[in-house]
């Protein structure tokens, strides 16, 4: 009886074992892949400006005599082409950078009140100037341990996006409310709404409802991410609720005190 209790034990656990092992290959080969689809997607992002300078290169130095208005309309283009690359590089370092890991978290007592007012300062001329209201409504003061760099790059994302996809003399609401444990952001907008399908995507690298109007508008895919790497250091949350031609809500809660 004994022996066959041991080997019974044995091979319980060796299929244990086994099962651990395969969870872990699988686990290994997710992250592989979606590794491998990160670099592809970067390679093709950062390729497409410069495909288009080379293209607008290339058609100035094929012609003689080139007018110079027309060269001057080629060049900024290619400016135009360089500003996006340059943003797709900064967004990228950014993203990268969102790692709980990384060496440079600093997390110290801050009053989240003041950031949230030094980005709509910021942010209101951008407002201005297609009309949209842009109101703060904080409840109380608040003071919270995060990294206050990173926080205020994942809340500024939110607010440029309520102005980035909102129509003309729209408005973008923020407000700042807190309880024993947690601070909650909210960014409510009166844009265009995101479709129920797309809700579950837009966290992801690159991901954009409508590519040809988010680059028009300068998008990189890269704001959301950012956005939720830099609460999920701070062992957040955010939501989205979203209704097309409507308008959108990202609400984010935050601890107050923050655990490693
Ligand atoms: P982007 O750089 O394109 O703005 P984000 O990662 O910030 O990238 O957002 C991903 C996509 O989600 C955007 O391209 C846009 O389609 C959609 N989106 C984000 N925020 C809003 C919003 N407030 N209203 C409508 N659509 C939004």
């Amino acid at each position: 009886f004994a022996e066959q209790d041991i080997s019974i034990l044995d091979y319980k656990e060796t299929q244990l074992l086994s099962d651990a092992y395969n969870r872990m290959l699988k686990r290994m080969k997710t992250l592989d892949d979606s590794r491998q689809e990160f670099v592809s997607n970067v390679s093709h992002e950062l390729k497409t400006p410069i495909t288009s300078m080379k293209v607008l290169a290339d058609s100035l130095l094929m012609q003689e005599d080139v007018p110079v208005e027309l060269y001057k309309e080629f060049m900024s283009d290619i400016a135009e082409e360089i500003d996006r690359e340059n943003k797709i590089i900064n967004d990228l370092l950014s993203m990268v950078k969102m790692d709980r890991k990384s060496a440079d978290v600093n997390i110290q007592e801050t009053g989240i009140n003041e950031i949230l007012e030094r980005l709509l300062k910021r942010l209101r001329p951008i407002a201005a100037k297609r009309d949209i209201e842009l109101v703060l409504e904080s409840f109380k003061p608040v003071r919270a341990e995060v990294d206050e760099t990173k926080l205020a790059l994942a809340l500024s994302n939110l607010i440029e996006n309520a102005i980035k996809y909102n129509k003309e003399e729209g408005w973008v609401h923020v407000s700042l409310n807190s309880d024993h444990k947690y601070f909650y952001v909210k960014v409510e907008d009166s844009g265009i709404g995101i479709p129920q399908e797309a809700q579950e995507h837009i966290f992801e690298r690159f991901y954009r409802v409508d590519k040809s109007h988010s680059r028009e508008i300068g998008g990189t895919g890269l704001g959301l991410a950012i956005t939720r790497g830099a609460i999920l250091l701070h062992r957040g949350a955010i939501r989205v609720y979203s209704k097309e031609g409507e308008g959108t809500t990202f609400t984010v809660r935050i601890p107050l005190v923050h655990v490693e």
